[in-house]
């Protein structure tokens, strides 16, 4: 390709001229004007200065980055430069002397030539703008370019030659072209997306923009970001704006604004750097997404969730079950919910035991089974069978609502939640929710409705134990009575007889003895001895009725409490048992003992059975016997220890029952009665009996006494 010089040489110096390029300066003129040497000094310093000046030119026109051509008043290019050259794909030589037009699509070829006659109508005199004028022009393999031209007239010598310099603007249109594109996705996005500087004024604002804050950009350009933050974010945008200029991006970070009217909103923005070419932070781009609603259904959800006061609250299940379907529709704002049993008989048939919302006689519609059936492989029936949660998207699609469809849409039931209640691993039936829009159950929400199904789960089972318990109560409190009742007649009937045999058996001993007063050696050896056993037996009777009347008495009188000091209470009963503490040779010590609220009577009995069964069950050593009481909580707890027989520890329950004796009567005289009356006395005054010991090696017999008897009067204790 011909470089800029070249082409100089090579067109002629007229063409040059007439495309205004150079200035005529020929020999014939020149010789005029030699008629003085100073003339002659400046003309040649004049003409050197223009030879400079056309050459600097040459290499402007070569060097240009636009294509200039020139063409004359037919359209015949006259001039073509390197520009040109790349941008037609054609040499200089090759375009010379050739038309215009031929660069030129042909739909243009019209406009073009009006343009060029215009030109030359309006008597244009010097290098007059034609305006810049976007059209296309044409390569020689024929591609097409978008191009931005000018054209100016130039008037040479009468003959009109015109000047067109020819931008490609293929980039440029393109870049136009993408950012156009980019203007407007941001203009029809429905998010806010807002630009600002790093001291924080807004540059750009979109419609997203306006309708989430309110204002219209002409409101808020040149404003600081400050304006949309409550004054209880204050400096929020200044700590991003600073993270910003570190070149950190924000994402998803979920804050509160302020709109025009004064609304506060929640919103999720990203705020990423704006770069400018070489890489410098000029500012920020925000996008911004309105979550206030997100925000009222999480919070809402989470209320539902959180509904253990409910549960606390609900006595009975029928109000737990429509007290949670209310919750879920006019709190979670869904447009109906229900709660289903399962019932196990021959149909396994679903009964709603709940509902809220709009139902109009949905449920009559329903016939709904668990049963693996056509109408149990719906949401609920599959629920109910394996225990988990379905969504169902879209009623309006899915395969397994058909036999439900048109009573569910007619409704405006959309989409479904149907939810497991379990008790344990029984399923006891599902709660079903239905919303008005399609895919209403996004994860976190599906999440939220999984925890109020496990809460009201927890609140029925709660319940039913509850229910339960009250019943198993109810029952043992009804076998107590009837315990109570039958144990009362038992002691009359006791009483009754002991107190009724008595006087038959005063007779029987009485006469048995005037016998064997009588007729002792009258009769035979036998005889005696027949008449010896039968008055011992009749002792042996009387003494028994006598205790089993004692223990009679026990349970009937009358209680009277006092208060009393264990300590003198000690004494006599030690006095009474004085021989045979002497007999024994036992050594008792006691510590100081409390004053408390009994019988008197009761408690000296209590002493003087325990210390006689600790001196008579003794071993060949002579008794060591102590008695302490201290202090517990709401008792004294007394004790009465031994170094006697000891009782092995399957016998120590018993010991307490009457007539339960572990020995003989020649081992060890007695009735089994004692310990009973000692039972009796301390669990009527509200304390306990009971024994610690090992056969061999002594006995603690314990029993307690409440510090203050419920109507005990003040000061009753010590
Ligand atoms: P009894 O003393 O008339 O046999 P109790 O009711 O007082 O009747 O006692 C029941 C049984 O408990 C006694 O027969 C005896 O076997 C056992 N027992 C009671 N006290 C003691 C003791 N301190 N050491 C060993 N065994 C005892």
């Amino acid at each position: 390709m011909p470089g800029a010089t070249e082409v100089a040489e090579r067109a002629p110096a007229s063409r040059l001229v007439k495309a205004g390029i150079a200035v005529p300066v020929g020999p014939a003129s020149l010789a005029q004007l030699t008629s003085k040497n100073s003339v002659i000094d400046k003309l040649q310093h004049v003409q050197s200065a223009l030879r400079e000046s056309q050459d600097r030119l040459n290499s402007i026109i070569q060097s240009a980055m636009d294509a200039i051509l020139t063409i004359d008043e037919d359209q015949r290019i006259v001039m073509f430069n390197d520009a040109a050259e790349k941008m037609f794909g054609c040499t200089a030589a090759d375009a010379m002397g050739q038309s215009m037009e031929r660069f030129v699509p042909a739909r243009y070829h019209a406009t073009h030539r009006e343009q060029i006659s215009q030109f030359g109508a309006a008597g244009a005199t010097k290098r007059t703008m034609a305006g810049r004028q976007a059209m296309y022009a044409r390569r020689t393999s024929g591609e097409e370019f978008p191009i931005e031209a000018s054209i100016s007239q130039v008037e040479t010598s009468g003959e009109k030659l015109f000047t067109v310099i020819v931008r490609d603007i293929t980039e440029r249109r393109r870049a136009e072209e993408v950012r156009e594109w980019l203007a407007a996705v941001v203009e029809s996005s429905d998010d806010a997306i807002i630009s600002k500087t790093l001291s924080g004024t807004i540059t750009a604002w979109n419609s997203g923009a306006e309708k989430l804050f309110g204002y219209p950009s002409a409101e808020v350009l040149g404003k600081s970001i400050e304006m949309l933050l409550p004054p209880d974010r204050a400096g929020e945008e200044t700590e991003i704006l600073a993270r910003i200029g570190r070149g950190e991006r924000v994402q998803h970070f979920e804050t509160v604004r302020v709109r025009k009217d004064g609304r506060r909103i929640d919103v999720s923005a990203t705020i990423s750097p704006i770069q400018d070419s070489n890489g410098i932070i000029m500012g920020a781009s925000k996008i911004a997404r309105d979550i206030s609603e997100r925000k009222r259904a999480e919070c809402a959800l989470r209320s539902l969730s959180d509904c253990n006061e409910s549960l606390m609250r609900a006595t009975d299940e029928s109000t737990l079950l429509q007290r949670i379907c209310d919750l879920v529709v006019n709190v979670g704002g869904y447009r109906m919910a229900w709660v289903g049993y399962a019932v196990h008989d021959e149909k396994k048939t679903v009964r709603a035991a709940a509902f809220a919302g709009h139902e109009v006689g949905y449920l009559d519609t329903l016939h709904m089974t668990w049963a693996d059936e056509e109408r149990g492989r719906g949401p609920t029936g599959t629920t109910i069978r394996s225990g988990k949660a379905r969504v169902c998207y879209d009623i309006a699609t899915d395969p397994s609502f058909a036999p439900w469809r048109e009573e569910a849409l007619r409704r405006g039931y959309r989409s479904s939640m149907v939810l497991p209640l379990k008790s344990g691993s029984e399923v006891l039936g599902a709660i079903s929710i239905y919303a008005t829009e399609v895919r209403a159950f996004d994860a976190a929400e599906q999440h939220l409705l999984e925890e109020l199904s496990n809460n009201l789960s927890y609140g029925i089972t709660a319940l039913r134990a509850r229910q339960d318990r009250r019943q198993a109560e109810e029952k043992l409190a009804r076998k107590a009575d009837e315990l109570g009742r039958s144990n009362a007649d038992l002691e009359q009937f006791a009483y009754v007889a002991s107190h009724d045999l008595q006087e038959p058996l005063r007779m029987v001993a009485a006469y048995t003895q005037l016998l064997a007063e009588r007729y002792r050696g009258r009769l035979d050896d036998n005889a005696d001895k027949f008449i010896g056993y039968a008055s011992e037996g009749a002792l042996r009777m009387q003494v028994l009725i006598q205790d089993l009347l004692a223990f009679s008495r026990t349970g009937r009188r009358e209680t009277s409490n006092v208060s009393v000091d264990c300590n003198s209470v000690l004494r006599e009963v030690l006095q009474t048992m004085a021989s045979s503490i002497q007999e024994s040779r036992a050594v008792i010590t006691h510590q100081e003992l409390p004053v408390i609220w009994a019988d008197r009577t009761q408690i000296a009995q209590v002493f003087q059975n325990l210390i006689g069964n600790a001196i008579k069950f003794r071993r060949e050593v002579p008794p060591v016997i102590s008695i302490r009481a201290e202090k517990a909580d709401q008792h004294w707890m007394f004790s009465v220890s031994d170094n006697g027989i000891g009782i092995s520890a399957e016998h120590a329950g018993n010991i307490f029952v009457v007539f339960h004796r572990l020995h003989t009567r020649s081992e060890y005289p007695g009735n089994g009665i004692g310990l009973a009356i000692c039972k009796k006395i301390i669990e009527r005054g509200g304390g306990k009996i009971w024994v610690e010991s090992q056969a061999g090696s002594g006995s603690i017999f314990r029993f307690t006494v409440p510090l203050q008897s419920p109507d005990a009067p003040e000061g009753a204790t010590k």
